[in-house]
């Protein structure tokens, strides 16, 4: 049986990399994806593990040779998906987590119909931007841009399948373990009935 694609939004600073580093505990059988972006990385960030960043040309390329499932500029920077990485692990029944933007989000939905949306939200804009000005990782000018971002990206939450609001981080974190586990189950009992 193939893997099952999980996708998860939000804005930055609303806690999904927080939350997929805690489903990842909790789950076996999965895989997140590590896309690939032109963005320079954080002090604490490792080259292959968080992301792997490439330079300007080496984007294009992965463009021209049509290596990347979906891509999008997001904040200034381009980020995208490897296709063969994903593709690999879904057909050895794996399942695979990305955690991109919305426009790579319903970009991978028209490829792949059975990828189910999750988006999560902040509690309120005040904690959204008092969770990034705690997290430090960019400037004043770069967080009121994510701020102004974050409010174009929760007008797309509707195109989702589920929406987590991440308020409580224990209580967020199981959400998301039972929307899993629940996508899960409603996969095996489809195929169960396709023989
Ligand atoms: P994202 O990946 O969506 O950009 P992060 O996971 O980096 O967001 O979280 C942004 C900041 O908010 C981090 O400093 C993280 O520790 C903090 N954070 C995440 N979830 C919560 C929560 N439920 N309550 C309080 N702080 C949180
Ligand atoms: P950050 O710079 O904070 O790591 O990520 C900024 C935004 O880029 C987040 O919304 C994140 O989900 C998104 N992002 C990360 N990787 C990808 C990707 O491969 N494709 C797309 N479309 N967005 C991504």
């Amino acid at each position: 049986m193939r893997g099952n694609l999980f996708i998860i939004s939000g804005p930055s600073g609303a806690g999904k990399g927080t939350l997929v580093v805690r489903i990842l505990k909790e789950l076996n059988n999965v895989w997140l994806s590590v896309s690939a972006t032109t963005r320079d990385p954080r002090p604490d960030e490792v080259d292959g593990i968080h992301y792997f960043f490439v330079s300007d040309q080496r984007f294009d390329q992965l463009i021209e040779q049509n290596g990347l499932l979906e891509w999008a500029s997001v904040h200034g920077c381009r980020y995208g998906t490897l296709r063969d990485e994903v593709i690999r692990r879904l057909e050895s029944g794996i399942d695979v987590i990305l955690e991109i933007d919305p426009q790579g989000a319903f970009q991978v939905k028209e490829k792949l119909s059975d990828a189910i949306l999750i988006f999560v939200m902040p509690p309120s804009m005040a904690e959204l931007e008092r969770r990034l000005r705690i997290r430090g990782t960019e400037s004043c000018e770069q967080i009121a841009a994510r701020l102004r971002a974050a409010k174009v990206e929760i007008f797309t939450k509707e195109r989702y399948n589920s929406v987590v609001i991440n308020d409580d981080l224990e209580k967020a974190t199981n959400d998301l373990v039972e929307i899993i586990m629940t996508a899960r189950q409603a996969a095996i009992e489809q195929e169960t009935d396709r023989v």
